[in-house]
């Protein structure tokens, strides 16, 4: 009988550790979604060598590789890319969120919305162009960018900030913002700003341009008053330009602005206990090689292997609650699928 007692106290004692030591909730309240575009791994793994310490995105939890080429397409545009990324859908390249029969395809923001959520979506490049645009316009081109910028607006998104404002018609019923500092500070309600930056190859001064790690903190600021948790998007577009203009150290300097950025997230993650990061990429551009060097000197001499797209496998990272979800080699298509799962956000 004593026995018994003592097996019963023990099996609480166990009990007991195992809820005190269960991190935090297995559900995420709000997701972050990076995404760098044409970011290969490569680009990682050299801007980690050549900052001498583990980027950002390589400190992260949980680890996994995406597979980009599809059954009749390789390699993949940021349009195909951006829609697998943004709807679980694969479809033709140059389609932004629309199928090849031309239906509409829900994107995740757009399921966030419908489920309560806050929404935003941030990007360094034009709020035009794919992947950005696949979170929240539909057309059958990329390159209709007038369309897609009213669509934008017609969207339910709360908060937009990125480039592209020669596409846009008056934003009616919108607030315009023009600090990122300004932005942190708004009650929540459709905010829209415009961040023009130059183009990659172009001499720019830094500090003569918002960077993007500034525009996330400033949307974080803003979210994070959302009742019922948020939903944001941040593209990196500039990684790709790079790529295809073959300027290796302008990549590696726009991973590692991206990488600023996924580390505005962690911590605001570390602090919230509740917040989903993920980062990953709509394809690689350029395959980038580690051709020689000396880690421990924070040498490494890297090279494009090609001015277009590769399909090649990209990253993805991932950290906080449902992270585990992440890891394994699976289909682009599976991440937006996995994120709304593990949000409990339905489809
Ligand atoms: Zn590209």
């Amino acid at each position: 009988m004593i026995r018994i007692k003592w097996l019963v106290s023990l099996l609480a004692l166990v009990a007991g550790l195992l809820l005190a030591t269960t991190p935090g909730p297995a559900k995420p309240r709000n997701v972050i979604l990076l995404i760098g575009d044409g970011m290969g791994t490569g680009l990682v793994t050299a801007a980690g060598l050549r900052s001498g310490a583990p980027t950002q995105m390589e400190q992260m939890s949980v680890t996994g590789l995406l597979r980009t080429a599809t059954a009749d397409t390789l390699p993949i545009d940021s349009a195909a890319g951006g829609t697998a990324l943004a709807t679980g859908v694969s479809v033709p390249n140059g389609r932004v969120s629309t199928g090849a029969d031309g239906a509409i395809l829900p994107t995740i923001l757009e399921h966030a919305r419908a489920a309560g959520k806050a929404t935003g979506l941030v990007t360094s490049g034009s709020l035009t162009q794919a992947p950005a645009a696949c979170f929240a316009a539909h057309v059958a081109s990329r390159s209709a960018e007038k369309e897609i910028a009213a669509q934008l607006l017609g969207s339910r998104l709360d908060l937009l900030l990125g480039g592209g404002r020669r596409h846009f018609p008056e934003p009616k019923g919108w607030r315009l913002a023009t600090d990122p500092e300004q932005v942190g500070t708004l009650a929540i309600g459709r905010t829209l700003g415009f961040f023009e930056r130059p183009e990659v190859g172009q001499p720019a001064e830094p500090g003569s341009y918002v960077t993007t790690s500034a525009l996330v903190q400033g949307a974080l600021g803003f979210l994070d008053q959302a009742k019922r948790g948020f939903f944001l998007v941040v593209v990196h577009d500039q990684i790709d330009h790079a790529g295809h203009k073959q300027l290796p150290e302008e990549g590696l300097q726009h991973v590692m602005e991206l990488d600023a950025a996924v580390g505005a997230c962690r911590r605001f993650a570390q602090e919230s206990k509740d917040t989903l990061v993920v980062v990953s990429a709509d394809h690689d551009t350029g395959n980038l090689t580690l051709e020689r060097g000396v880690p421990s000197q924070r040498q490494v001499t890297v090279s494009y292997s090609t001015s277009r797209h590769t399909g090649n496998p990209v990253p993805v990272y991932a950290e906080g609650p449902g992270s585990g979800e992440f890891t394994g080699t699976y289909d682009q298509t599976a991440l937006p699928q996995r994120i709304l799962r593990v949000a409990g956000v339905e489809r």
